[in-house]
């Protein structure tokens, strides 16, 4: 993480969405969530949860080149228009996927 309070932490990548530059970081980026108790009898809980953050505010230390680096996509393969390519992470370093 760049900033915030996970600043300096790290953490592996567990989720990426392919739709938006927001990734989930496993133990990064917690948020407390509160559960009611939806019976009767059954407690309420609290339950932490990583919240997505943008790739923009981490760091991804490369497995090919092993320095930090920012994260960048690139469509793979030459596809006839209309067709979505398969969206891969690669270090904008050494431009290896990650
Ligand atoms: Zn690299």
């Amino acid at each position: 993480m760049l900033g915030g309070k996970d600043r300096g932490k790290k953490g592996k990548i567990t989720h990426v969405f392919n739709d938006s530059d927001k990734v989930v970081v496993d133990g990064l980026n917690l948020i407390k969530k509160h559960l009611r108790a939806r019976k009767q009898g059954q407690k309420g809980q609290i339950v932490s949860k990583e919240r997505a953050v943008s790739v923009s505010s981490i760091a991804l230390v490369c497995k090919a080149c092993s320095k930090p680096t920012r994260l960048g996509y690139k469509i793979e393969g030459d596809l006839p228009a209309g067709r979505q390519g398969i969206k891969i992470r690669v270090c904008k370093k050494c431009g290896s996927e990650t």
